[in-house]
């Protein structure tokens, strides 16, 4: 097992739940609340005529920060483990309106200064990795080379949201030194964690501005930032030599998971729909499989879709993966919210 708060369960995926509290909407509307959450990490949901119960690695009530998410979700043991050259992501999942975003990033307005009280786990994790890294060089005279990448899938096509003017579809190759990468992505080299935050906000400023419509947009697209970090760990026998790895630290805010029943039957919106769902339905199928002590070892579909293939490190291997699940409490989503648990619950 990677994660060492679960020493009883021998996997690498570890899932945790994120309840957001009610929107403005929700409290206008004077919407009830269709979950419970009584404590030791579980989550009930509350739907007509029966009630059930799911437990998780970690379950954030209505009123936790986004330093409690960061603290607790098993965020800083991915970190460490990519300083020391492992694969991990950790994605949100939900319905669109759930918190993924928020959770991820934080909230991020173009024209307004950000509130680091908001800070996603993104912006936590840079400063919680530059801290770990500097530790280490003083420490053991280790020397780190870092990079980034920011890219999205839609439509499972990837495009660059550092370089958009590339307007190709760009392809996903498989080699046996890198595993699954994509092709021509731009890489940032970073030195400080200003130039990390400078490759974010350039993504996401992208993504506030590069589409007609940009809800809809997000809704059915993933996004996907990476962090490359190289090592040179000193040979304890010999100061000529150095030991390389490389490591790698990703953060996927997925499309929406609510089915979309409004795009009707014909042409490129069905297509749409039927390739979020691809993506999203092989991301459970890999990961029930891999959870799956019996599966595990067996054939994992990761070359059904693109999301998958560049997961793949991280899913299996030797990565580590979080999985942070977010859902609304009010009784209007009540059935998405079961979705999103049952997905969740499965990954386990
Ligand atoms: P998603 O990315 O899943 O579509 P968002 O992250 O955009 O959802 O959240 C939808 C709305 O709810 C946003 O206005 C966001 O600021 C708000 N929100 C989400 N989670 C929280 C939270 N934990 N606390 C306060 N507001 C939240
Ligand atoms: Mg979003």
């Amino acid at each position: 097992a990677h994660f060492v708060q679960d020493e009883s369960e021998d996997s690498s995926i570890k899932v945790v739940v994120r309840v957001r509290p009610l929107n403005d909407g929700e409290i206008t509307r004077h919407d009830s609340m269709a979950i419970e959450l009584p404590g030791n990490n579980n989550v009930v949901i509350d739907q007509p005529g029966k009630k059930k119960s799911f437990t998780f690695n970690a379950v954030f009530e209505l009123s936790a920060s986004q330093q409690d998410v960061f603290d607790n979700c098993g965020i800083k043991q991915l970190i460490e483990m990519s300083i020391d050259g492992y694969a991990s992501t950790a994605f949100a999942y939900g319905q669109t309106g759930s918190g993924k975003t928020y959770t991820i990033t934080g909230p991020f307005n173009l024209n307004e200064n950000p509130n680091p009280e908001l800070y996603g786990m993104i912006q936590r994790s840079f400063e919680y990795l530059f801290m770990n890294l500097q530790k280490n060089t003083d420490k053991a005279g280790i020397t780190y080379t870092l990079s980034a990448s920011y890219l999205e899938i839609y439509n499972e096509q990837v495009k660059d949201l550092l370089n958009p003017s590339q307007r190709d579809n760009l392809l996903v190759r498989w080699s046996k030194t890198k595993g699954f990468y994509v092709e021509n992505l731009f890489l940032v080299e970073c030195e400080t964690i200003d130039d990390m935050l400078a490759v974010l906000e350039e993504g996401l400023s992208y993504r506030q501005t590069g589409s007609n419509n940009i809800n809809e947009h997000s809704s059915r697209s993933h996004s996907m930032l990476t962090i490359f970090i190289d090592s040179e760990v000193p040979d304890p026998d010999d100061d000529t030599l150095y030991i390389t790895k490389q490591g790698k630290l990703s953060f996927v805010d997925l499309a929406g998971s609510e089915k979309i029943k409004e795009l009707g039957n014909t042409g490129d919106l069905l297509s749409e729909t039927t390739n979020i769902n691809k993506s999203l339905l092989t991301l459970g199928n890999c990961i029930s499989s891999l959870s799956d002590p019996k599966k595990k070892n067996g054939y994992i579909p990761y070359r059904d879709s693109k999301l998958t293939k560049l997961l793949a490190d991280s899913l299996g291997g030797n990565g580590v993966t979080l999985m942070i699940a977010c859902v609304s409490p009010s009784t209007y989503s009540v059935s998405e919210s079961m979705n999103t648990i049952r997905y969740a619950n499965r990954a386990k």
